[in-house]
């Protein structure tokens, strides 16, 4: 909507100027005596319908729009006579005068127009009205096309996420099988194995329990994409929790001869949080250090201040580049080098990270500096309902 302000514009002079700028704001400008009956009509209400102004002035608006009679349109005009400015915004009136609509835009019959329709005065009394008209119809399509994209793409992601959980699924049936049986014959019930096919027995469960990780991170994933995944918060000590995750990943440090160093407060305050979830952030983090580091210390830090938990996990390993920083929050996303290529993984543990942890009211954020390292940084409220 052009903002012209004309709080006591005289009828006149002033109005037929106000009538030809209207020509270079691209907005139509009608003006109306006390009588409703054409005054101004400017240059571009000309090109818009066809008619010019010599043809419309002096005639009754009802005459040359009677489709206006009874409308809102009519009540604007008759409002302004009465001294009161009227907006009529696309949004809730999709025109002002019925315009025919550019065929560039054949969703429309009507030109969409935002309209300001104010009184004109003379000797300080209202005494007739001006209307401001501009064409939307282009704005209003796009914002339209827009919306709708937005909506498919949401769909799209949905129907996604969907199809992900369902595989997930219907792979975790099968795999529980092979695992459940690799079990039953680990126990020589039903006959005796060799020490090889016992050896070979082992490295198949740790392959199918390495794909059910996999697997469990896709569905957590899909869940929590969906918006599906439940929390189930109870009072908790997070040092307890931290020295949880870390003992999970102390064998595969010890056996890459990492250092694993651990800096817990003496006295962490309790936070109401889902544990599992919280464990699984800091797993996800310890465990990504441990994979990614080759040389020096993985360490895991806690502190916090009266609103919010930190806790903290670094690494002396290859670092992120910068451009990567944030992308590797986003699923499937990996730094594209030979040395992160060959850990193996999914792509998927940061995004999950990072959507547990606002799911449990915090943020993770990470700083790295290629050649030296990673930093990753959890937060978390320490009263609930409180976002980090
Ligand atoms: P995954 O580890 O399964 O590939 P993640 O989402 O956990 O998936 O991590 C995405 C990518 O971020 C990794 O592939 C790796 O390139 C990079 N990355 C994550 N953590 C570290 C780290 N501590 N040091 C270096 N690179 C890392």
């Amino acid at each position: 909507m052009a903002t012209v302000d004309v709080p006591l514009l005289e009828m006149g002079a002033p109005a037929e100027a106000l009538v030809q700028a209207g020509d270079f704001l691209d907005a139509g400008v009608l003006a109306v005596d006390a009588a409703l009956a054409v005054r101004g009509w400017n240059r571009w209400l000309e090109v818009a319908t066809g008619w010019s102004a010599a043809e419309v002035v002096g005639r009754p608006l009802l005459d040359v729009f009677p489709a206006l009679a009874g409308t809102r349109a009519e009540a604007a005009f008759r409002r302004a006579l009465e001294g009161e400015t009227v907006v009529l915004s696309h949004r809730f009136h999709e025109y002002l005068l019925p315009l025919p609509c550019d065929p560039a835009f054949p969703g429309y019959e009507r030109m969409q127009q935002s309209a300001r329709i104010a009184p004109l005065f003379s000797a300080g009394r209202p005494d007739g009205a001006v209307a401001l008209v501009q064409d939307v119809t282009e704005r209003v399509t796009m914002e339209a096309e827009l919306r709708a994209a937005l909506e498919r793409a949401e769909g799209a992601s949905l129907a996604k996420s969907e199809f992900m959980a369902a595989m997930s699924h219907e792979l975790r049936t099968p795999l529980g099988a092979i695992i459940g049986y690799s079990d039953l014959l680990e126990t020589e019930v039903i006959g005796p194995l060799s020490e090889r096919q016992k050896e070979h027995m082992r490295r198949m469960k740790m392959g199918a329990w390495h794909l059910l990780g996999i697997i469990e991170e896709i569905l957590t994933f899909s869940r929590l994409d969906a918006g599906r995944e439940p929390v189930h918060a109870e009072r908790v000590d997070p040092a307890r929790i931290a020295a949880d995750a870390v003992a999970m990943v102390e064998p595969q440090a010890q056996q890459k001869g990492l250092e694993l160093r651990v800096h817990l407060p003496a006295q962490a305050p309790e936070i109401s949080t889902d544990a599992g979830k919280l464990r699984q952030v800091l797993v996800n983090l310890l465990g990504n250090a441990v994979k990614f580091t080759d040389r020096g210390e993985v360490s895991l830090r806690m502190w916090s201040d009266p609103e919010v938990l930190y806790v903290e996990v670094s690494d002396t390993g290859p670092g992120i580049p910068p451009e990567y920083l944030e992308r590797i929050f986003e699923p499937f996303t990996q730094v594209d080098s030979s040395h992160t290529r060959v850990k193996g993984g999914t792509g998927l543990g940061l995004p999950v990270s990072r959507r547990l942890a606002r799911l449990l009211g915090g943020e993770l954020e990470v700083a790295s500096t290629v050649g030296q390292g990673s930093r990753f940084t959890v937060t978390h409220p320490v009263h609930p309902g409180e976002a980090a």
